[in-house]
């Protein structure tokens, strides 16, 4: 039997037990069978699924009560203002990760028209360099990404949006960058400890660990981007990171010890630590 959008909306599905977001989970799968906007849905809720889009809709119904992020199965995520692909080869962009593009438009409002040069490092999907890029047309962003499918995901994300002032590389940390003399340096590195129980929960059970966990409860690579950044900013450039919500203090005498000055920590919409730079 055919049914129609408003019946598919209708229905329970189960996905409240995966989501704390079924109703908008459901809207965004019937979307990519349907190949629509969510408008569509309220437009035409007494338009019918073929038996293709039916039989399409199930199966990834199936996919999202075994857990998988939206984001995965429908390839998509929004961040800031751009609409984003993404796939399992990154961590889907997340709302506090905005944080961190008002930080870095903040760090340098006076110098907003003028040809900065800034990186992101461990860039994945390219959302914080490519929100910048947006942003900031006379900047150039280069993001670099150990991972080869998340460099071309970024690159493809720059072009499907247009922002020829964005490009992404293959590299390890700063090791990516060609040249030196950046006036500003940004990361979302890993920084969960692997021993945290928030990895055993929800979408980050499907996101690459290589993106969520590092050494040193979760500072590893944050220390090891701060040791290598010293020598790729310009003088008065900035280094920005995310960060574990308790690792603020711990952040900041580690970039302190290293020499950099006027460090300090933001909050998120949360309240809680989220950035330092210095
Ligand atoms: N904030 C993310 C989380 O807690 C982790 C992001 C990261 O490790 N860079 O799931």
């Amino acid at each position: 039997m055919k049914r129609t959008i408003a019946q598919w909306l209708e229905t329970d599905h189960g996905l409240g037990a995966v989501s704390d977001t079924p109703r908008l989970d459901l809207e965004l799968l019937l979307c990519r069978v349907l190949g629509k906007e969510r408008s569509y849905l309220f437009t035409w809720p007494d338009a019918a699924l073929d038996a293709a889009q039916q039989a399409a809709l199930e199966g990834l119904l199936q996919r999202r009560l075994a857990g998988e992020p939206i984001a995965y199965i429908t390839g998509q995520q929004g961040f800031w203002s751009l609409d984003l692909e993404v796939n399992s080869s990154t961590l889907i962009p997340r709302p506090e990760t905005e944080l961190l593009v008002e930080v870095a438009l903040s760090l340098l409002a006076d110098r907003a028209g003028s040809p900065c040069r800034v990186a992101d490092l461990g860039s994945g999907s390219g959302a914080i360099a490519l929100a910048l890029a947006c942003e900031r047309p006379a900047w150039s962003l280069v993001g670099v990404d150990r991972v080869a499918e998340a460099v071309a995901l970024a690159n493809n994300n720059a072009e499907r949006l247009r922002l020829p002032n964005a490009c992404f590389v293959q590299g390890n940390w700063c090791s990516g960058l060609a040249l030196p003399a950046f006036d500003l340096v940004v990361s979302n590195p890993p920084y969960i400890d692997a021993a945290d129980p928030h990895l055993g929960q929800g979408d980050v059970r499907f996101e690459p660990r290589s993106a969520l966990v590092a050494g040193q409860q979760g500072l590893a690579d944050i220390r090891t981007i701060s040791e290598q950044a010293r020598d790729y900013l310009s003088p008065g450039g900035w280094l920005l990171f995310e960060h574990g919500f308790e690792q603020g203090a711990a952040v900041r005498e580690l970039m302190q010890s290293l020499g950099y000055a006027e460090v300090a920590t933001r909050q998120d919409l949360a309240g809680l630590d989220r950035v330092t730079l210095g």
